[in-house]
């Protein structure tokens, strides 16, 4: 299983971030989670197929998290797919896509699968095939909101073969009923038991989505045991406040819910674009949980990294944060030397910055004397050092802010 996350933003784009989306590649099929704006040009710039898609799973009805989907299905239709897609999202989504197809006048070629889940649901399984299946949750936000986990079955253990023969198992028909947990009579009577030859099942993958949520136990229910938690962080606990109010989690949420979950590997998202470092979300969530990792924007995360290594590789480079400056993304980093250039990111533009639209005098002047100050000092915002931010409330001496580039949007989370 193989997780690539495509937007980590939150509510609005930023010049680096996109809106939420992530795929999970899974023996060469792709279920994308969320589909924000941009998804589909994600998912080409990752090296994922979009024909490849099966489930396209929406959490709930904010817009940043389905505005992709109508474009998406429109190039699937202009691909000239035809194998059936399921879409799975609360109620309402089938309504909302025939409709736009309709008033767009498409056709569709192929058939779309709907599985609408109700808000009263406790948890629902929306999705059973014969190798995974898929459960929903509702969450705790401000609409109807729901968060999933992708679990594959339990794979069959492994035969011994060479015990299997020394016991006279020559046949392929004989091998599968032993892997299918029968056990096989041979012709002179003798039983071979299945579990003499078939090692114990060994449990499969699982991976949870969880965004857009206070904390809640669905969520820890959602997250038992998985290989892998993918958890809103959109905010640091200084902000706990705003969170709660706004449905949302903080990045110390975040690791409440893999604690209790005892997930092997929190990977936090849906950052807030205040931060444009999110590094202090990193070193929150790292604080209460390890390992946890920031979702970086196409750079795939691995269940089996000895065999998934180099199965989906991006078309373009990532941008990466240096890691003797921050030294907290070491786990994750590639040894391969190729995902060691940096895209320079672009300087800070006074003029525009200053011309920026409605904030309050207070969060005005210090900014503006954080930037003086950074002015005075010379100091590169692209070199500083993680801790630079104090959204953590620590005992850090305070320093400056991270400006933004001019695109990024200030008033929004
Ligand atoms: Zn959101």
């Amino acid at each position: 299983m193989i997780i690539v996350p495509l937007g980590i933003a939150s509510a609005t784009p930023t010049a680096t971030r996109h809106l939420p989306s992530v795929a999970l590649w899974r023996e060469g099929d792709v279920h994308l989670f969320d589909c924000g704006e941009n998804t589909q040009m994600r998912m080409l710039q990752a090296g994922l197929k979009r024909s490849k898609i099966t489930n396209i799973f929406i959490s709930h009805f904010d817009v940043d998290h389905y505005s992709g989907l109508m474009g998406l299905l429109s190039t699937l239709q202009l691909q000239r797919r035809d194998k059936p897609l399921t879409i799975v999202a609360p109620e309402g989504i089938q309504k909302f896509v025939e409709w736009n197809l309709e008033f767009s006048g498409t056709e569709i070629s192929f058939d779309i699968n709907y599985v609408e889940i109700k808000e009263d649901i406790e948890e629902q399984r929306v999705v059973d095939e014969d190798e995974y299946y898929v459960e929903a949750r509702p969450l705790k936000h401000t609409k109807f909101c729901v968060g999933y986990r992708f679990q594959e079955k339990d794979k069959p253990g492994k035969v011994d073969a060479e015990k299997a023969e020394k016991l006279g198992i020559t046949e392929d028909e004989q091998f599968k009923t032993l892997k299918a947990g029968e056990d096989v009579t041979l012709d002179d009577g003798t039983v071979i038991k299945s579990y003499d030859i078939v090692g114990h099942p060994r449990p499969g993958d699982s991976f949870a989505y969880i965004t857009d949520t206070n904390y809640c136990p669905n969520a820890v229910k959602l997250a038992m045991n998985t290989n892998i938690l993918y958890h809103e962080a959109t905010f640091s606990s200084s902000l706990a406040d705003k969170a709660a109010e706004t449905g949302h989690s903080t990045a110390e949420d975040a690791a409440r819910v893999a604690n209790e979950s005892q997930t092997k590997l929190l990977v936090i998202s849906h950052f807030s674009a205040r931060y444009t470092n999110p590094f202090v979300l990193l070193r929150e969530a790292r604080e209460k949980f390890f390992p946890a990792w920031l979702a970086t924007e196409l750079r795939p995360i691995f269940t089996d990294p000895a065999k998934e290594k180099g199965i989906v590789q991006q078309k373009v480079y990532l941008k990466e944060i240096d890691d003797s400056k921050s030294g907290s993304s070491k786990g994750k980093k590639s040894s391969d030397d190729k995902q060691k250039r940096f895209r320079k990111r672009k300087k800070f533009d006074k003029k525009k910055g200053s011309s920026r639209p409605r904030r309050s005098d207070s969060s005005k002047r210090s900014r503006k004397s954080d930037y003086d100050s950074r002015k005075k000092s010379g100091s590169d915002y692209n070199n500083r050092d993680k801790s630079d931010r104090n959204d953590g409330g620590s005992e850090r001496k305070p320093k400056p802010i991270t400006p933004r580039t001019p695109f990024d949007d200030f008033d929004r989370f």
